[in-house]
């Protein structure tokens, strides 16, 4: 499992955002799947959770001899019967943070995401507040392709392991989910890794990319990649990180950036990478490193998220105030039925950021809300809006933006 394996030279097709209670061992299913630790920032390591969105690309193979379950690996020679294996394809995990303070993070993630994988731990009581956030937040962004791995057997008798099934799959049921399998599985011993492969194949497909429509890109992450002391000449450009939404991005364009420095700026694009591989040309799927002719001071520690990549037929709104036609899902918080009031907090996430903003109207359903910096949006994008419950923010509705 731990031989380095020749890196396909595909891209990522698709985006499986990783949701779910904090410790049910959505970490350590995505290093079985992967082969890889998702997070690999330190700061992550040291405090045992998830910050920021980390992604891990993945091939997928089929034995060609073997056949049933056991036919689907991540490894290029079958562990059954040697063979070498046929590619499949590659796909991205997107890891996101468990722990409850950082919801807004993890949901700035969902309208990157193509489908989702749900871990349930089977030795606790279903459901854990955490994924019927987590599971809501997928559905806001009208995620409909779902795998639930119902993680952990080894720790129960196969009875207590069936009780927990038909009380997951009336959950699912009940929120709409009836078609998402579940996959018992053990990450410690390795148990149906290849029959949740299947099932990741099986039920989320490649969305459709229409390569010609004009470039929508989010920016999740941006670094500056020169080392201390680098003379002037030799400085390379900012580097952006983020997920294609639309359309298609090559080396050598000349894109917008929105809301840009201080104002929008036409940029050129010197590079396109994604893990270990450049490309020349690059579609939705997977995180994409940019190489740009930014001044990299400007995308130093991440300065450049929620920023956004476009063409002249795509540029986005730019506004500090915005009007979100507001829908409140009660079920997801207790006082969540208590009704907004005029300077009330929220916090809102658009796109790939999250902004703090304050209720400044009221009418009907529509919310008029000033943010604390300015946001880029489409009109009718769809966002997530928590609100402040017993000092945690916590997901309670969603709005679309007017
Ligand atoms: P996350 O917070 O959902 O990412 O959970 P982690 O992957 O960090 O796992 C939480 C704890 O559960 C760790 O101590 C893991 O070693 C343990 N764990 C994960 N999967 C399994 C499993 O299948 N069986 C058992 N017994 N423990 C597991
Ligand atoms: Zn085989």
């Amino acid at each position: 499992m731990t031989t380095k394996q020749k890196v396909e030279n595909v891209q990522s097709e698709l985006n499986i955002g990783v949701i779910g209670h904090v410790d049910h061992g959505k970490t350590t299913l995505v290093s079985k799947i992967t082969n890889k630790w998702a997070s690999k920032h330190s700061e992550e390591i040291k405090q045992g959770i998830s910050i920021k969105l980390g992604y891990a690309d993945v091939s997928f193979y089929k034995c060609p001899k073997c056949k049933g379950l056991q036919a689907y690996t991540n490894s290029q020679v079958c562990k059954y019967c040697n063979s070498n294996t046929e590619f499949l394809k590659k796909i991205s995990f997107v890891d996101s943070p468990g722990h409850e303070t950082l919801m807004a993070v993890m949901l700035s993630g969902a309208t990157l995401l193509d489908g989702g994988l749900l871990v349930v731990a089977v030795n606790e009581d279903i459901p854990q507040p955490r994924t019927v956030e987590h599971l809501n937040a997928l559905k806001i962004h009208g995620i409909k392709h779902l795998v639930v791995a119902l993680n952990k057997i080894d720790l129960v008798s196969k009875q207590k392991a069936k009780e927990q099934y038909l009380k997951l799959r009336a959950f699912l049921d009940n929120e709409g989910y009836n078609d998402a399998p579940i996959i018992p599985t053990s990450a410690h011993f390795d148990t149906n890794i290849d029959a949740l492969i299947y099932a990741l194949l099986d039920t989320i497909p490649t969305p459709e990319h229409d390569l010609n429509a004009p470039l929508k890109m989010r920016i999740i992450r941006s670094f500056d990649i020169n080392k201390p002391g680098t003379k002037i000449e030799d400085l390379k450009g900012g580097v952006l990180g983020g997920t294609v939404i639309q359309g298609k991005l090559s080396v050598g364009d000349k894109v917008w950036l929105y809301p840009g420095i201080s104002k929008p700026i036409e940029i050129k694009i010197k590079s396109l990478n994604a893990e270990d591989v450049s490309y020349e040309s690059v579609h939705p799927g997977g995180l994409i490193a940019v190489g740009t002719d930014i001044d990299p001071f400007f995308c130093v520690g991440d300065k450049m998220v929620g920023e956004i990549l476009c063409t002249e037929e795509s540029k986005p709104f730019v506004s500090q105030k915005i009007d979100l036609v507001y829908t409140k899902i009660d079920a997801l918080v207790d006082s969540n039925k208590t009704p907004f009031s005029v300077g009330e907090k929220l916090v809102v996430v658009i796109g790939s950021q999250a902004y703090l903003g304050v209720i400044l109207k009221l009418k009907g359903n529509v919310l008029e809300l000033s943010l604390n910096k300015s946001c880029v949006y489409y009109k009718n994008e769809k966002v997530a809006i928590s609100r402040n419950v017993n000092n945690r923010w916590r997901l309670s509705g969603y709005g679309e933006v007017k």
